[in-house]
């Protein structure tokens, strides 16, 4: 039986599944991400959480055929080269080779809501169809377009961003530089600070 694993690399926290040949998981481990720290400190701290995954199933680390990491940011999914990532505040990343020369197995990087629309697809609510849009919602909103059952990319992989798909004309100032983005209005964040604009507007309640 050969296995793979798959990483959800996230801002607060990073998840290790292993998955057998069906799809199933068969083990996971979530550790915290620790931000912020230096990007090689992170990827030996990505290659242990492999490790540790693999021998909590006890699974031999040579019966693993490949890692996939789902990481925010734009994502070179050829090269496995991370350009920006905004929550991590890293810039070219050479996060693919250089975890393959850490844990001597082949690394795929893909960016984390293309990855969580392949899993659906394979695997999950989006099974049976070729086409789907999948919607993450968590600090921020991230999209990812399956079209034929390909990942659709794009231009500068950064096809599928909707999440700064400008809702409200003029409206609140957004990460990239633009106002009124989607997620400024529907995320945890925006919640959070809908709720603190209301206290300031009814100190009496
Ligand atoms: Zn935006």
């Amino acid at each position: 039986m050969k296995y793979t694993i798959g990483i959800d690399l996230g801002g607060t926290t990073m998840t290790a599944g292993l998955v057998d040949e069906a799809y199933n998981i068969v083990g996971k481990i979530t550790r915290p991400t620790r931000l912020p720290r230096p990007a090689q400190d992170l990827e030996q701290a990505l290659a242990d959480l492999c490790r540790a995954v693999a021998k909590d199933c006890k699974i031999d680390f040579a019966d693993v055929s490949y890692v996939g990491i789902g990481t925010p940011g734009s994502v070179n999914f050829t090269t496995g080269f991370v350009g920006y990532n905004t929550n991590f505040g890293y810039y070219d990343w050479n996060l693919g080779p250089d975890l393959e020369a850490l844990l001597g197995c082949k690394v795929y990087v893909e960016n984390d809501a293309n990855a969580a629309a392949f899993g659906e697809y394979i695997a999950g609510g989006a099974k049976g169809f070729k086409d789907a849009v999948v919607i993450t919602l968590g600090t921020g909103i991230g999209s990812g377009i399956i079209l034929g059952g390909k990942i659709l990319r794009g231009f500068n992989f950064a096809a599928g961003e909707m999440g700064h798909t400008v809702i409200v004309k003029g409206g609140r100032k957004c990460n990239c530089g633009r106002y009124g983005c989607w997620e400024r209005y529907a995320t945890s964040r925006a919640l959070s600070e809908d709720a603190r604009e209301a206290m300031t507007r009814h100190p009496e309640a």
